[in-house]
C-alpha cells in the first residue's frame, strides 16, 4: 500500500516528492504524457532563483527529477483515466499499472496554455512563439512582438511586453475585446500597443532563425496577410489538466482545483493540490515549487493523523 502517490511531475509534484522522499514516505510518481511539464517547453529560464546565468528548462526539470530520485522517490508512466476518492485508501485506475491504492494523493498536473492550432505554431514554439509573456518576454528586448487573444491575459501580457518590445500588436479574431474595461483602457492608453482586430491568425510564418510573421485573414477586407513580427505570445488562456477526476473534487469558477487558502488541502481530507491546476494567477515555476512544499508538509502533517480539516465541511 503507498503512503502517498504524486500525480504529474512538473515543479510542483517534483518538489512535492523531495520533500516526501527527504521524509521517508517513499512517495510514488506517475508521470503522464509530458514529464516535466510545461517547462520543457521552454527554452532560457533566467527566473528560476539559484541560477545566475540561468539555466535551460528542461535541464532545471532534469535536475529536480534526479534530486527526487535521490532520497528513493519512485517513477512510473502512467495515465490516470479514474480516481475514486469515497473512502480512504484512495484508488487510482492508471492505465499500464491496473488499481493502484494509496493513504494520501497529491495532484499536481498542471495546466495547459490554449494554442491555435495552426500551421507553424508547435515547431515554433521557442523559436519566436511563446505562451508565457513573463517568461520570455526579456528576450524580445527591442524587438516586435505579437500576442494573440482579446481576453485579460491578452491585455495583461501586451502592456507587459511594451517594457521590452519596439512595438506590440495585439491581434483579435473579432472587432470586440471580450478583457475587462479596465484593462482594455489600460492597453488602449499605452501608445506602444497598436491592434489588429478582426483578423483570424491563420498561419505561424518562420525562416531559418525563427518567426518572421503572422499570416493572418482580415475579416474587414476579406483579405490574406502576413504582419511582420519577431515573437508571437498565445495568449487566449488556459486550461487546468483536471479532466482525469470527472469532478471528484470540488472546483473553483474558473475550473481550477479549489484549495483552502494558504494551504493545499482540497475539500476531501488526504487529497493535496498543488501548482497551476489550482492556480490561475501567478503559474510561475517558482511559485508551483513553492505550493509543492507546501503540498508535502500538509500530507506529512495529515499522514501523522494531526491535520485538522473542519474547512473541508465548509467548501
Ligand atoms: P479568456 O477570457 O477566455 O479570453 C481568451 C481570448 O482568446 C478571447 O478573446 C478569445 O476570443 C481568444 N481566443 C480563444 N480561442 C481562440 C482561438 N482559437 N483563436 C483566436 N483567438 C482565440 O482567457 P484569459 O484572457 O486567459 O482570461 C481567463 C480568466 O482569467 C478571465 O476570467 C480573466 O478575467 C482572468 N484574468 C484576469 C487577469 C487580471 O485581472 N489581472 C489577468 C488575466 C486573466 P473571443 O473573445 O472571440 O472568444
Amino acid at each position: 500500500m503507498n503512503q502517498v502517490v504524486i500525480i504529474g511531475t512538473g515543479p510542483a509534484g517534483l518538489t512535492a516528492a523531495i520533500y516526501l522522499a527527504r521524509a521517508n514516505l517513499n512517495p510514488l510518481i506517475i508521470e503522464g504524457q509530458q514529464p516535466g511539464g510545461q517547462l520543457t517547453m521552454t527554452t532560457d529560464v533566467e527566473n528560476f532563483p539559484g541560477f545566475p546565468e540561468g539555466i535551460m528548462g528542461p535541464e532545471l526539470m532534469e535536475n529536480m527529477r534526479k534530486q527526487a530520485e535521490r532520497f528513493g522517490a519512485q517513477f512510473r508512466t502512467g495515465w490516470v483515466n479514474r480516481v475514486d476518492f469515497s473512502n480512504r485508501p484512495f484508488k487510482l485506475e492508471v492505465e499500464g499499472m491496473g488499481e493502484i491504492e494509496s493513504q494520501a494523493i497529491i495532484i499536481s498536473t498542471g495546466a495547459s496554455a490554449r494554442l491555435l492550432d495552426i500551421p507553424g505554431e508547435t515547431e515554433n514554439i521557442g523559436r519566436g512563439v511563446s505562451t508565457c509573456a513573463t517568461c520570455d518576454g526579456f528576450f524580445f528586448r527591442g524587438k516586435k512582438i505579437i500576442v494573440v487573444g482579446g481576453g485579460d491575459s491578452a491585455m495583461e501580457e501586451a502592456s507587459f511586453l511594451t517594457k521590452f518590445a519596439s512595438e506590440v500588436t495585439v491581434v483579435h479574431r473579432r472587432d470586440e475585446l471580450r478583457a475587462s474595461k479596465i484593462m482594455q483602457d489600460r492597453a488602449k492608453a499605452n501608445a506602444k500597443i497598436h491592434w489588429s482586430l478582426n483578423c483570424i491568425p491563420l498561419e505561424v510564418v518562420a525562416g531559418e532563425t525563427g518567426v518572421t510573421g503572422l499570416k493572418v485573414k482580415d475579416q474587414s477586407t476579406g483579405t490574406d496577410k502576413v504582419i511582420e513580427t519577431d515573437g508571437i505570445f498565445v495568449a487566449i488562456g488556459h486550461h487546468p489538466n483536471t479532466g482525469f477526476l470527472q469532478g471528484a473534487l470540488q472546483v473553483d469558477e474558473l475550473g481550477y482545483i479549489a484549495v483552502k487558502p494558504g494551504t493545499t488541502e482540497t475539500n476531501i481530507p488526504g487529497v493535496f493540490a498543488c501548482g497551476d491546476v489550482q492556480d490561475h494567477k501567478y503559474r510561475q515555476a517558482i511559485t508551483a515549487a513553492g505550493s509543492g512544499c507546501m503540498a508535502a508538509l500538509d500530507c506529512e502533517r495529515f499522514l501523522e493523523g494531526s491535520a485538522v480539516h473542519e474547512w473541508s465541511q465548509s467548501l
